[in-house]
């Protein structure tokens, strides 16, 4: 089946392609204590980082998988946002992230759109990035990061 082109792009607008690739794709885990020895395992590539991120509260293992890589989150307290995940939908896939070249740019389009931002300002994410969250409402369930190498 063919989707009908955006009526929003005219015929002589040119349609650049702004999220260009999938950075990172984050799981939600319960302990990273026992998820990166198993992704470690499953990868065949060791984790090469692992921080904690203050504004969300997480502690966070990173693994390369040729352009892309697979966040682990762990959440630090009981009623964060990572543990609650956990709690409604168990342990498993809780965002894809798609680099940008500007961000504010980019939240703009999207805010334009009519999708809605978890943030209205972009804020400090792991592995030295600037972020911003779309709500997975409009996305169809899916959450979705923004992510800008700073
Ligand atoms: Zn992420």
């Amino acid at each position: 089946m063919v989707l009908p082109l955006n009526p929003n792009f005219t015929k002589t607008q040119t349609f650049i392609p702004v999220m260009q690739k999938i950075e990172h794709i984050g799981i939600a885990v319960r302990s990273l204590g026992s998820s990166v020895p198993l992704f470690e395992k499953l990868l065949n590539s060791r984790c090469y980082k692992t921080e904690k991120v203050e504004t969300e509260n997480v502690n966070t293992a990173f693994f390369r998988t040729g352009d892309t890589k697979i966040e682990l989150l762990e959440s630090l307290e009981a009623d964060g946002v990572i543990a609650r995940f956990i709690e409604k939908k168990g342990e498993g896939l809780h965002h894809i992230a798609f680099d940008v070249s500007d961000i504010k740019a980019e939240m703009k389009r999207l805010k334009d759109e009519g999708f809605v931002l978890l943030n209205d300002e972009p804020k400090q994410g792991a592995d030295n990035k600037l972020i911003c969250f779309v709500h997975p409402k409009h996305t169809n369930g899916v959450l979705i990061e923004l992510c800008q190498e700073k």
